[in-house]
Formats: C-alpha cells, structure tokens, sequence
C-alpha cells in the first residue's frame, strides 16, 4: 500500500523530472540523496534553475543584511558559504549587502529585501531552531530562528556562530544547503573527513527548490573530539587538523544545545573554602577523618546532613546573586557548575561513597555501591535545597543530575516542581549495549521513571565513548541507536554525548556522524546514509568499505551475549573476542581493509583515508590477536609482612612471577623474578634481578622522575581500585600508577589520570625500597602504602591490574624488554596487565612438578585399574618453566572411555598439617581433542577412614582451543581435614583423544586465622 508519503516523493519525483528535461541539464542533483535526514521539498516549476558558476566562475552573489543587531553572526555564515562554494566551483564569489541589478543570489538572514524579509518574519513561528530555504525569482533564501541564548550564561554577547547555547537556524539551513544542494558532507573534521565536489570545470545551477525542516531533539550537544583540542582521541595524529577546524565541524553537524547549557559537579571545590574552617561541612570517613580534598577532585565530598553546611550552600547562592563573589570564590564555591540563567545547579562530586556520621547512614543502603546506595540521602538533600529555593528565588529551577549511586530516586519521590533532573543512565548511556534485550528493557524502565517532568529531561550518554574503555574494538549500532532515539522522541529532549580520549574516528566515524544526523532527525535511512559514507569517503574501495562496516554492524548487533546481565559491569570483555568478533570474522575484516587499501589509488584523499583506516583499527586487530593466544597471567598476593632490607629470606613459600620476553612471551636469558605480598597497610613487592654482564647506567642523571629507563631498571604498573572511578564509568585501567627503580636506587614515579588521560610524573609515591647485592645480580624489597596510591584497601578478593618489567640493556640504546604479562609492545597497555587477587589465604603447599615423580595407572569403565603400558594409551611427559607438559594420544584400541590416572609417589607426597580452613588451587589448560573430564584430589590418608578429601571436577567446555581452568574451592568435609598427605589428578580421554595438557598449579591454601 502507498503510503500519502511515498505519494508526495513521487509527486515531487514527477515534478522534478518535467523540470528537469525542460531545463539546464546541469542542474544540482545533490538533494536527491537519500542519505540525509528527510525533508519535504517543492520544486517550483515556474522559475527556472538558478545558475551558480560557469567553469569556474561565480554566476551569482551571497547577500547578507545590511543592518541587524547581529550582523557579525550573517557574515560568518556567509564565510562559511563562500569557504566551501569557493572549494566546490574554483570560483571568487562575493558577499554583499546589496544585490547588484541582473544578478541572482543567495540571501542569508534577514536581508533588507521584501521577499526574505516576509520569510523571516514568518520564520518564528516555524519552531526553534527551524530554517527555511525557498527559491525566489531573484534567487534563494536561507532563513532561520535565530534567538540569543535563554540560558544567557555569562560571556557570550548577542548571536555568535559559536554560542552553543543559542538557536542558530540560519547557521542550521546554510548547512542543510552545503549538503543537500551542493553535496558537500561534514564526516569528521579536517581535510580527511570533508567531503567537497568537484564542480570546477562545470556550468552548476540549482534547482528551484523550497523546503523547511528543523531538529527533532533540541539537546544535541557533543564532547566529542570536535569541540576540544585535538588530540584529545585516539585517532587524532592521524586526521591532523587544527582547532578552528574541530569547531566548525562540531557547529555544521549542528551540535548544540539552545536551550539548557552543559554543566559540572558543584561541590568539588568546596575544600578550597572551608576545608581548614568548618571541617564539619565534609564527609566523614569510618576511620573518623573527613573528606577534605588533599588529593583534589575525587577526595573531597560534603556531610549532606550538616545544617550549617546547608545554610552555608544557600548563603553562596544569595552571595552570587548579589555579585558579592570574585571569580576565584565562584570557583571555589560552584567549581565549573554556578547559577546559570534559571537554573541553580547541584550535585556532589563523582565517588561520592555518601558519608559516615549517624545522620547520613541513616539515609543510605548499605555500603555497597549501587545505583541507589545513596538515593535518599542525595535526593532528600535536593528536595530540601528545592524548597529553600522556592522560597528564596521562586523563578529559579534547581537542576541535579541522577547520576553514580542516586541514579534510580527514592520510592515515592515526588519531582518537585522547580526541579529538573537529568539523566546518566550508564546502560541507555552505553547504547551499544541496548542491542541486548535485557538492557533495553531495564533503559526503557528506568527512562520512565524520569519523564513526568515540567521540562522533558536529557540523557548523558556515553556512546560511542563506551565500552570503548574495555577495549579497541568497534560497536556500531546504529539500527539500535535508531530504535532507540525513535522511541524516545516524545520522552526526552535529547542527549549530551559525553565526550572522552577513548574516542577513535577510525572505529567510530560513521556511528558519530549518524549519531549526529538522528538527533536531528531518527528517521534517517542508515543503509543509504552509510553507502554513501562509503562512496563519497573511500571512492574505489567503496565497496569492500561498506562490507567491512556491514559486517561489523551485523556482529555488534546481532550476536546476543547469553550470560549478559543488566549493570554496569555485567558482561565479560571476552564475549567481543569470542561470540561477537570470533577470529574469522577478524581475518574477514582485516581482508577487507588490506583489499580496500589496494584499491585506493596512490596519492589521493581516497589512499589518505585508507591509510588512516589501516592505522586507526591497528589496536583492534592487535587486542584481538591477544585475546586469541596470550594467557592473561594471574597470580595470588598472599598475606606476608617482610622487612624491607633487601634480603629475600622472608619470602620463602611465596610464588615467583617469572618475566618473559615483552615481545613474544619467550624465555629470557638473564632471569627475573619478582614476587607479591600484602598486609592491611602496604604491598609488597619484591624481586630477584640476575644478570651476566655488568649493569648500565644509559642515563648518569640521579634525580627522582629523570630518564631512569634507559639505565637498567625494573619498572612496576600498578592499576588499583580507585573511588569515584566506576561511577564516573572509568575502569580501573583506565588509570595507572608506574615506578622505576634502577639498578643504582634512582627512581622515577608518576600516575596516569582516568579523569585527563594525561600521565604526571610530579605526583610520587611515599613508598620504602631496599636493595641488596648477590652473586648474579641483585635483590630488591619495595612496601607501597595503599594511601600512598591514594586507592581503596583491598580485601580477601580484590583484584588489581598490574604487570611488572625490566629494562635490560643490550649494546647501546638497544634493550631488552621483560614483563610478567607480556603486552607485545607499550608497556602501559593496561588491557594486557596480569590479574593480581588479593588473598587473606596463606599457601602452605605447592607442586614442584620438576621434582614430582608419579605413579601413572590407566582405568577403564567399570574395570580395575591397571598401570599404564601404552597398549591403550601413549604418554609422553616433559618438564618446561617448571611446568608439567603431558602429550596423551589414544591407540586405535580404545574404543571406550578411560581414565589416565596420577598419583604422586610416596617419597614425593605432601606432608603439611592443617589447623584452619584448607582451600587449593589447580589450574590446568589443553590444547587437543578427546578431553573428557578432568578430577584432582588432595588427600587427608591419617586421620581416620575413609580419608577425607578436598576434591576438584570439571568438565572442560568444547576443545581445541587453549583453555585455562583455575579454581579454589573446598569439600564439604574440610573442616575436618588435619593434614594433607596425598595428591593425585585424573583425565579421562575419550578414544581418538589426541591433546596437550599443561599442569600450571596445584596449590593448597589455609585461611588466615
Ligand atoms: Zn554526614
């Protein structure tokens, strides 16, 4: 069935094309794109085509008015159209107040001419933001609503191409006309992303063409790459463009916002003011401290129980509305967030943990984090400081986001009606993730929860910034970003994409942009939009470009996660590597790209853009390669207190984190060994450097934080878990704490920021080393207080990202990389880090496997047992790094299942007593067919019958691949175990088996009393 839509296109179609035949066959057919976001057009077939340029020659003016109280705001307009008319034609085309006799032109704003004048006029009924563009006789109009900022933050005077916060139509129809007529697309900033036609050496006009259009979503403001500096993305060395260029991308893909005005968290710079005077205002910590910003931003938090505290915030707003504050006190009092317009702002700074005095916990849920931990208390707050509002200020609206722990508000809670709450919802603000239906679901639930407003509430959202942090591999969703922007049409005004240097154009350019165009208007046509993406941007690669985002597409959004749970950080980055990007989806990919690159010729903007496609998405090739074949290493810090004098004596028991080459994982010829341990105030690390030739000294500087890598060194990563970080939706490697140590004592020391992605070698660490000399090298003793990282205590549990290296010097300037968890290349690839957990367990025994000798039966179903002859079964075994490396093949005589069965012989047993509760580990992975199932036991044989066990099943999941299986878990009997005095471990193979399996650990662990 027609629809009255399909019948107006093709009626404007049918018009179109009598005008056409009957006219210059060099009309512009630019507009009959259908990559834009639609619009109805009217192609008056009374006035004839308007001719622009003749080979490269300006056949018409661009006029702008004569006089307005916002002249500059036309006449930057009109550069921006001459700029790209200029590009397009190759021809000079003048900007003028009046429209010279015989001439047609291109009005822009309210120009002192009837026609326009009268358009313009009407105009301001036409919507915010709308533009018109009509054809007249003596030429065509852009005309938009243009108002000043309501907002009226301080600063901006009158109508300025820049001012986010105005409604800048006329800005908004001059850029419909660069694209819709001309052609021309604003895919990224810069030369590489903007694509101009080339209209040189042709006679141009442009068909008598009306329409209007205006957003559908007037928040549509961006802190992506754009407006900031550049290089705050990934990809930006690459793209190479300046500032100026950042800006004018950001205004003509019509980011903006006229109506509300970004703002920040507001008590973060309340320490400045009143940490020494009224200490009581802040937060109270369980050891009785309070929150008073010694190390800035994410350390200090307000008591929101304190009386004085409240009357002191209100006194600040009457000090601001009567002009009493200087600059500084606004800061300190407001941080980035004062009054502005009507809006009063609040909210507490991210990390906010709520805060421990009587009255506050009386308010909170628990000491959990969660998205309601402090619900009550931050939304009784806010409901209070509304009603002091009220009275006070009663034009004024108190605006607080629902954001880190009060994102879902109290039950009952009435929205007051001078209040106006916005949203950080982090799973609709991923909208990535919503292609799952569980986490649609819930983003649907909780956007209802907000909606029964006075003014319709925005969304941060995060995408495409996340999950970028889990990892370099593209989520173009962009059907679900539809579905989803359609839905919430009527709910919301809109969304604020929060901006981060985790962004990369090269895998996330065509997402951003469409982004941009649905927030304008979602029903747009992603298929065309992205063909001609393709067409315009990659030329004669189109075609493998469009597969390759085709395909990745139809991965993110059709691979569903079956374990995926609705929160933050419910779902496991390896289901990218596995279920979303398997390797051959990698491969077909990577074919694509290396097959489109051939197909771009030399020297062009087309070679150009490939280029910067095959460097850009070099990260998500790479991460995946990792996630194929390296084995994030893990290992335990058990509790230990050592003296920190260099001697390693008191570390005997505890694991050693052998370091392998940082490129390939190999064996190194100088050994190091650094080890982990922990109590309540510090981490240990310590270590064992060997070394054949004399150390080297690359740099002869001494002085804290100087090149002390290029002398020979160990350097440690460490990512700790850091308040404020997972509400403020960072990961924990997000950020890292690096020390060097050289072999003579020189240090060098620094953090890399979540929060500026910068790192700063001025912040050091109150750490305490000790190094002692030996035969071969030397040892070394290192305590780092947990205040010193500024991070939370770990407990029984916790894990931290970290890895640990060495820089071992070669000839000259050449070295050679150690790490525990090799990365393959940088060191501060955090992804790549080793697992490091926390455990208040206390190893008491381990395997030797180069010592162990065993006692090797085979048994199969329902027979006795019988040792091993190779009739069956062919067994060859080997020792590696310590390991235990078994070969196991079945003969064609197995026909049924068998069990290969090790026991340890007796000389070999363990032999340790047990008076708390045991626990073990044995970790194990395979590469092969035929596993079957794999058991372990540790044995109690002394003390009574039958002997008590702790005991260890698994079916290993499919085969072939490598897989790691580590567990720590106990029987039910363990109470009762005293000692342990056996050990064995069991495979059973099923016929045709043929596989490798590693024997990584068998430990046994007894709890801490
Ligand atoms: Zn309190």
């Amino acid at each position: 069935m027609m629809t009255l839509r399909q019948a107006h296109l093709i009626l404007i179609i049918l018009i179109c094309i009598l005008t056409v035949k009957s006219l210059d066959a060099a009309s512009l057919e630019a507009y009959k794109s259908k990559a834009l976001t639609p619009v109805k057009y009217s192609i008056n077939p009374v006035l004839k085509p308007m001719l622009l340029s003749s080979n490269g020659t300006a056949k018409a003016v661009i006029v702008i008015p004569e006089q307005s109280n916002h002249s500059g705001y036309y006449k930057k307009i009109a550069n921006i159209m001459k700029k790209y008319l200029d590009q397009a034609t190759g021809a000079d085309f003048k900007i003028v107040k009046k429209l010279p006799p015989n001439t047609k032109g291109i009005f822009i704003g309210p120009c002192a001419y009837p026609a326009v004048a009268k358009l313009y006029k009407k105009q301001k009924s036409l919507g915010n933001e709308s533009f018109t563009i009509k054809s007249i006789k003596d030429g065509l109009v852009i005309v938009g609503k243009d108002n000043v900022s309501p907002v009226k933050e301080g600063g901006w005077k009158g109508l300025q191409l820049q001012n986010k916060y105005a409604e800048r139509g006329t800005l908004w129809g001059t850029s419909d006309f660069l694209e819709r007529l001309i052609g021309v697309r604003f895919y990224m900033p810069g030369k590489l992303g903007t694509i101009i036609p080339d209209l040189k050496r042709k006679t141009v006009s442009l068909p008598a063409i009306s329409y209007t259009d205006k957003p559908v979503y007037s928040m549509r403001l961006s802190g992506y790459g754009a407006k900031n500096k550049p290089g705050y993305y990934r990809d930006s060395a690459l793209l190479n463009h300046d500032r100026k260029e950042s800006y004018l991308w950001d205004d003509l893909l019509r980011q903006s916002d006229y109506k509300h005005q970004m703002f920040q968290h507001s008590d973060s710079s309340w320490y400045k003011a009143y940490a020494k005077t009224n200490p009581e205002y802040f937060a109270l910590r369980k050891d009785g401290s309070r929150e008073l910003g010694k190390r800035a931003g994410h350390s200090t938090h307000r008591c929101l129980s304190n009386e004085v505290g409240f009357q002191q915030h209100l006194q600040n707003i009457d000090d601001f509305y009567k002009g009493k504050l200087s600059k500084n006190e606004i800061e300190e009092r407001f941080s980035n967030a004062p009054p502005m317009g009507k809006y009063i702002n609040w909210a507490p700074h991210d990390g906010f943990k709520g805060c421990q005095c009587k009255n506050c916990l009386k308010l909170m849920d628990g000491n959990i984090y969660s998205r309601s931990q402090c619900s009550r208390l931050i939304w009784g707050y806010a409901k209070k400081l509304a009603k002091a509002i009220k009275q006070r200020w009663p034009n004024k609206i108190l605006r607080v986001p629902a954001y880190g722990n009060c994102r879902i508000l109290p039950k009952g809670f009435v929205i007051s009606d001078n209040m106006f709450i916005m949203m950080c919802k982090p799973l609709g603000g991923a909208i990535g993730l919503l292609k799952e239906p569980k986490a649609w679901n819930r983003s649907i639930k909780d956007l209802d929860r907000f909606i029964n407003q006075k003014e319709k509430p925005w969304l941060y959202s995060y995408y495409p910034q996340s999950p970028r942090k889990s990892g370099n591999f593209p989520y173009l969703a962009p059907n679900v970003l539809k579905k989803f922007l359609t839905y919430a049409q009527d709910k919301i005004s809109g969304t604020y994409r929060c901006g981060h240097y985790t962004f990369s154009f090269a895998l996330d350019s065509t997402i951003y942009y469409m982004y941009a165009k649905m927030l304008w208007n979602p029903d747009l046509d992603i298929d065309a939009c992205l063909r001609e993406y393709c067409d315009l941007m990659f030329g004669p690669a189109a075609d493998e470009m469009y597969r390759y985002f085709i395909i990745q597409t139809d991965c993110w959004e059709n691979t569903l996660w079956p374990k995926f749970k609705p929160v933050l950080h419910g779902w496991d980055k390896q289901w990218v590597w596995t279920l979303t990007y398997p390797r051959k989806v990698r491969e077909q990919l990577k074919t694509l790209l290396l097959a489109a690159k051939a197909k771009a010729p030399g020297n062009t903007l087309y070679s150009q853009r490939m280029d910067w496609m095959v460097e850009g998405t070099k990260a998500f090739f790479s991460e995946g390669d990792f996630a194929d074949f390296t084995k994030i290493s893990q290992t335990d810090c058990p509790p230990l207190a050592p003296t920190i004098n260099g001697d390693l004596a008191d570390w005997q028991g505890v694991t050693g984190l052998v370091l392998t080459n940082n490129q390939d994982g190999t064996t190194t010829g100088d050994k190091t060994v650094f080890y982990t341990a922990h109590d309540d105030k510090n981490i240990y690390i310590a270590g064992r450097v060997a070394q054949k030739t004399p150390f080297h000294a690359g740099s002869k500087k001494i002085a804290r934080d100087s090149n002390v890598w290029l002398s020979d060194s160990i350097e440690i990563f460490i990512c700790s878990e850091q308040a404020g970080l997972a509400e403020a939706l960072m990961q924990q490697t997000d950020q890292f704490h690096q020390i060097i140590i050289d072999y003579r004592g020189v240090v060098f020391d620094g953090y890399k920021s979540a929060m500026t992605g910068e790192f700063d070698k001025l912040i050091n660490f109150d750490f305490q080393y000790n190094m002692k000399k030996t035969d071969s090298g030397y040892d070394f003793e290192i305590a780092i207080p947990y205040k010193s990282l500024n991070t939370i205590v770990p407990k029984n549990g916790t894990i931290w990202n970290v890895n640990f290296y060495r820089n071992k010097h070669i000839v000259a300037g050449k070295f050679e990389h150690q790490a525990w968890s090799p990365t393959g290349g940088g060191f501060d690839q955090t992804s790549k880090f080793g697992l490091l957990r926390f455990s208040d367990s206390k190893m008491i025994w381990k395997i030797d496997s180069a010592k162990v000798k065993w006692k090797i039966a085979v048994k199969e179903d329902r027979r006795p047992a019988k040792k091993i002859d190779g009739k069956m079964v062919k067994l060859t075994q080997k020792i590696k790094d310590g390991k235990l490396f078994l070969r196991i093949r079945a003969t064609k005589m197995l026909t049924g299942l068998t069990e290969v069965i090790f026991n340890m012989v007796p000389s070999c047993r363990p032999n340790v007593k047990v008076s708390g509760k045991p626990s073990f580990k044995f970790a194990y992975n395979y590469n092969g067919e035929g596993l079957k199932r794999v058991r372990c036991a540790f044995l109690d044989t002394k003390h009574g019958r039958p002997s008590k066990s702790l005991r260890y099943l698994e079916i290993p999941k499919g085969s072939g691949p490598v897989m790691t299986i580590s567990d720590k878990r106990g029987d039910k009997n363990k109470n009762n175990i005293k000692g342990i005095d056996a050990f064995m471990f069991a495979l059973k193979i099923k016929p045709k088996a043929d596989f490798t399996f590693v024997l990584d650990a068998a430990e046994l662990y007894e709890e801490n009393p």
